[in-house]
This record gives C-alpha cells, structure tokens and sequence, in this order.
C-alpha cells in the first residue's frame, strides 16, 4: 500500500479515536505508527544496497525486484513484543494498533511484503534456500 493510502487510512482512524475520546497521547502514537513503520524499508534497502535512500520509488522498485526482505518492524513478533510491554506503558498499545492496521493494508495490497510476517518464517525461508543452493552439485 502506498504512503499516502497510510497516511489516510490513519488519518481516518485517528479522527474515529478523536471522536471516541481517546487521549492525544494515544491517537498521536497510532498515527505516527501507522505511517512510521515504514522505516525499517530504509535499512532494509541499506543492507541491500549498501546506501541510504528517501526516494519511495527506488525504495518499493528494490523491495518488489527482491524475493526475500527484512523490515522486522512488519512482523508479527515485534507487534507481540510491543503488546507485551504496553502492559508497563500502556500508551504503547497504540503503536502496536497502528503497527497491525498497517501490516493489514500492506498484506491486503502488497503482494511483496506477506512473506516476511513472521521474522521465524523469513529465517526458515532463507535457511531454505541457502540449503538448496548448497546441495546443487552443479
Ligand atoms: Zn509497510
């Protein structure tokens, strides 16, 4: 899904949560979330290409042109991990809503990115592949 669909789909939770009184506390950290997720694109693309880019074009052309990606901040765990720890900072509930609202719309509408929900899976994948690679005699 592209920038600018999160950006409104968070827009519009945002202003749900204004109307159903949430704090400004919690309807900020939702919103920054669903968008600010994205940034673990930007070390992923690092790791790839050994550069650093803003550029949303080069960034999804080089995400869609790779059959494997690591952007943890989409994965399942660290969304689990981020529930787990509201308990001590309940704010941080928000980020986790607005984290699970986003992989939604991402694996709703970004066939790349559904792979990669689970970091266990993108691990066991790559393990996969670097095994089969290993055995080829050819
Ligand atoms: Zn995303």
């Amino acid at each position: 899904m592209k920038s600018r669909y999160h950006i409104a789909v968070g827009a519009i939770i945002s202003a749900l949560m204004y109307l159903y009184n949430y704090s400004y506390t919690w309807i900020f950290l939702f919103f920054v979330s669903t968008i600010f997720i994205d940034l673990d694109h930007l070390i992923d693309f690092y790791l790839e290409t050994g550069r650093l880019t803003l550029n949303v074009t080069e960034l999804s052309e080089t995400l869609a042109s790779r059959r494997y990606s690591l952007i943890p901040l989409h994965s399942i765990e660290v969304v689990v991990f981020i529930m787990l720890i509201s308990y001590f900072y309940l704010p941080l509930f928000a980020v986790s809503a607005g984290f699970i609202i986003h992989i939604y719309f991402d694996s709703r509408y970004n066939n790349n990115t559904t792979n990669n929900w689970l970091l266990l899976s993108f691990k066991i994948k790559n393990w996969k592949t670097d095994w089969n690679g290993c055995n080829n005699p050819d």
